[in-house]
């Protein structure tokens, strides 16, 4: 048997950093929009142990060793209901790796849908949650899809309504960022400034309610946009360029460097992605709306 999951990537609409905690970690007020850029995780039964393959042009970028999200994935379900995880798991990868769209954590929400189904072992949703919370705080939101506010460290969700579909353009860089590293440079950043405490905008969230696109392009904010174009420069040329062309908001998602772009409707979203292509700016832009739905058995 097989069972194939597929499931989306994220923009974070605003993602609000407070000061780093003692623990090194720092409370976030994350709003997430799941898009439609997917990876579809295909799990089958396996004789011979836990393996891991992946196809799709950042293959090459893939680890496919026990750090995988959804090689974990896999192991924290078999452990919790005694099984063994001889299981091989592909992933079609669409998502951009280290992208700062969450592709990662996907793949290890994909993973635990799709072995909790070949396993049967009929896992509640808040137990699946539970899993996905302790393999990384943003893999809880790559389970339930859709727009939800994120706390603490974002792994506690509060689902948001959403009024219609929005336009996006995600410029994809020649180059990962990785988060620790953005954090990092956030808290090189903000030394000796005062953080303010993480706050969901009500503004943005009435944006999404009501999706209005030009509402929630005045409304998007990210407070690791300052971090991510320190450590990577050439983005604030890709944003630029969008801006130019005509995106209603232009930002970076989440820790970078993928940027994404905000349009009014479809075509002007495709005018927005040919200007970046043509510009050189960027190795690839891909049009997509969101939301999308959450990690789906095909
Ligand atoms: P986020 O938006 O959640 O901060 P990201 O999209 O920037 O994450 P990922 O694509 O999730 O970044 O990859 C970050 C790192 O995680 C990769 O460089 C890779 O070493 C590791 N990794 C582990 N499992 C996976 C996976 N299934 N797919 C991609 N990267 C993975």
């Amino acid at each position: 048997m097989t069972v194939s999951v597929r499931v989306p990537a994220k923009v974070n609409v605003q993602l609000a950093v407070g000061a780093a905690r003692p623990d090194g970690f720092h409370d976030l007020a994350n709003v997430f929009l799941a898009v439609g850029l997917y990876d579809e995780v295909t799990v089958s039964a396996s004789g011979g142990g836990l393996r891991v393959t992946c196809s799709g042009a950042d293959a090459g970028q893939v680890p496919l060793d026990r750090t995988n999200l959804a090689a974990r994935a896999a192991e924290a379900l078999a452990s919790r209901y005694g099984l063994v995880p001889d299981v091989h798991i592909h992933i079609a990868k669409d998502i951009p790796v280290a992208g700062g769209m969450a592709g990662g954590s996907a793949d290890g929400a994909g993973a635990l849908v799709a072995c909790d189904a070949l396993w049967g072992t009929g896992a509640s949703r808040d137990e699946l949650l539970d899993i996905c919370a302790e393999l990384g705080s943003d893999v809880p939101f790559s389970l339930v899809g859709g727009a939800a506010l994120g706390v603490g460290r974002g792994e506690q969700l509060r689902t948001l309504e959403v009024g219609g579909a929005f336009h996006w353009v995600f410029a994809m860089a020649e180059r990962g960022l990785s988060t620790p590293a953005v954090f990092r440079e956030f808290d090189r950043l903000s030394a000796g400034v005062r953080v303010p405490e993480p706050v969901a905008s009500q503004e943005l969230i009435e944006a999404l309610a009501k999706g209005d696109a030009s509402a929630l392009a005045g409304a998007v904010s990210n407070d690791l946009q300052p971090a991510a174009l320190s450590l990577f420069p050439e983005l604030a040329e890709t944003l630029s360029v969008g801006r130019g062309a005509g995106a209603l908001a232009t930002l970076v998602s989440g820790s970078g460097p993928t940027t994404a772009f905000l349009a009014e409707n479809a075509e002007a979203a495709e005018h927005v992605a040919e200007v970046l292509l043509a510009s050189g700016s960027c190795r690839a832009a891909r049009v997509t709306e969101g939301p999308a739905s959450g990690a789906t058995v095909l």
